[in-house]
C-alpha cells in the first residue's frame, strides 16, 4: 500500500506522482491528439461518465473497443462518475433531472432520451469502459447548501459508495484477472464547508476500504480562491498512504499547495483552457507564483523571435516563435491552439516534475 504514495500500479501502467491529468472529458483532450499527449509526458488523463455516456453514448464505445482504443490512448485512464456534473446539471433547472437515494435520473435539454446512473451502474460503466480508476458516484452540494442538506450529501455519498465497493467486486470477482495490477476503485470526501461533515464522511469510507480517495464538492469560494483550510483538513482525515485525488483542482499555484498537503493527483480544464485563450504558463523559481504569464494577443509579441519559454523543450517551444504564435492566433489557426495546448500541458509536467524532486529530497534521510 504504501507504494501508493509515489506510484500508482495501474493496468495501462504507472503514474508517478503527483501528477497533473487533462481533462478530456468526451474522450478527447481538445486540439490535441493522444501521441502529442504522450510526447508531451502526460501520464493519464481524466474522461467523464456522465458525458459519455451520452456521447458518443455506452454502446458506441463498446463497439469501439472500449475508452482506450477509441482514442487511441493507451496509458491509464480516470473515469469520473459523473456525480458533479448530474447534480450541476439538475442544480441549474430542476426539469432536467432528479436525485434520489437511488441514483440520479436526467434528460438534458434537447436529447429525446433519459438516462439512469446508480451508483452500481456508474462502476458497470467505468468498468465497461476500461477505466483504470473507477471514481464512485457520489452526491454533490455546493458549501452554501444548508447543513440539513449537506448532511443528507454525506449520508448518499457513503451509501452510493458502499454500492459501488459491492459492485466494482462483484465484477472483479467474474472477470478473470491476470498478474497485472487491477483497476483501483476511489471514493468521494463530500462534507461541504463543514468540518464535521468531512470527517464523518472520510473515517466511514475509510471503514468501508477504498484504493484511493477524492476531495469532493467546490474546491474554491466565490472569488476563485481555493478553500484551503477544508481541502488541507480533508487530506489529513486519511492516511498518507492513501493516494489522494484532488477534484477539479488544477491551478498552478493550488498544484504546488495541494501537493504539499498531501495530495497526488490532479484535473482541471484550466490549463489547457487558458492555452486555447492564449494565456501561456512560463515556469518561475517562486513557490508562492510558479508560473508567470504570456499574453500572445499582445503585440509586442509581433516580432519577437524568441520562444514562449526558453527553458521548455515541448514542441511549440523548440520550433516556434512568439512572433509565429502570436500570428497564428491572430488568424484563428487552430495550429494555434495545438501548439498552446501542447506548451500548458508540458509546463504542468514540468511543474510535477520539480514538485517530485522536491518531495524526493525531502524524504532522503538527512
Ligand atoms: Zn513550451
Amino acid at each position: 500500500m504504501s507504494a501508493y504514495r509515489d506510484c500508482l500500479p495501474l493496468p495501462h501502467g504507472n503514474v508517478e506522482l503527483p501528477a497533473f491529468l487533462p481533462d478530456a472529458t468526451l474522450g478527447v483532450v481538445r486540439a490535441v491528439d493522444s501521441a502529442d499527449l504522450e510526447a508531451c509526458g502526460i501520464q493519464a488523463v481524466v474522461m467523464n461518465t456522465f458525458h459519455l455516456m451520452q456521447r458518443p453514448g455506452s454502446s458506441t464505445i463498446q463497439a469501439l473497443g472500449g475508452l482506450h482504443r477509441m482514442s487511441g490512448w493507451q496509458r491509464p485512464i480516470v473515469t469520473d462518475s459523473g456525480g458533479f456534473q448530474a447534480y450541476s446539471l439538475i442544480r441549474e433547472n430542476p426539469r432536467f433531472g432528479r436525485l434520489s437515494d437511488r441514483g440520479i435520473s436526467f434528460q438534458p435539454q434537447g436529447s429525446g432520451r433519459k438516462f439512469q446512473l446508480t451508483p452500481e451502474k456508474s462502476v458497470q460503466l467505468q468498468l465497461a469502459y476500461g477505466a483504470d480508476v473507477v471514481i464512485c458516484l457520489d452526491d454533490c452540494t455546493h458549501p452554501d447548501a444548508p447543513l440539513e442538506v449537506q448532511e443528507e450529501s454525506v449520508r448518499r455519498t457513503i451509501d452510493w459508495a458502499r454500492r459501488g465497493k459491492r459492485e466494482f467486486e462483484r465484477i472483479l470477482a467474474q472477470r478473470r484477472l491476470g498478474d497485472g495490477p487491477r483497476p483501483l476503485l476511489f471514493a468521494v470526501i463530500q462534507g461541504g464547508a463543514s468540518r464535521e461533515l468531512r470527517r464523518r464522511c472520510a473515517e466511514e469510507l475509510l471503514e468501508i476500504g477504498f484504493d484511493g480517495y477524492g476531495y469532493g464538492g467546490w474546491p474554491l469560494d466565490a472569488e476563485g480562491r481555493l478553500l484551503r483550510d477544508v481541502v488541507a483538513y480533508t487530506r489529513e482525515l486519511v492516511p498518507p498512504e492513501f493516494p489522494m485525488h484532488a477534484l477539479g483542482i488544477g491551478h498552478p499555484a493550488s498544484v504546488v499547495e495541494c501537493t504539499r498537503m498531501g495530495y497526488g493527483i490532479f484535473d482541471c480544464a484550466l490549463p489547457t483552457r487558458d492555452a486555447r485563450h492564449g494565456r501561456l504558463y512560463v515556469l518561475g523559481g517562486g513557490s508562492d507564483e510558479p508560473v508567470s504569464y504570456v499574453y500572445i494577443h499582445d503585440s509586442r509579441h509581433i516580432k519577437s523571435d524568441a520562444a514562449i519559454d526558453p527553458a521548455c523543450d515541448c514542441l511549440a517551444c523548440s520550433r516556434y516563435s512568439l512572433g509565429y504564435l502570436h500570428h497564428l492566433f491572430k488568424i484563428g489557426d487552430s495550429l494555434f491552439l495545438r501548439l498552446a495546448t501542447l506548451h500548458n500541458l508540458r509546463a504542468m509536467v514540468r511543474l510535477t516534475q520539480r514538485l517530485r524532486a522536491e518531495q524526493d529530497v525531502r524524504a532522503r534521510p538527512s
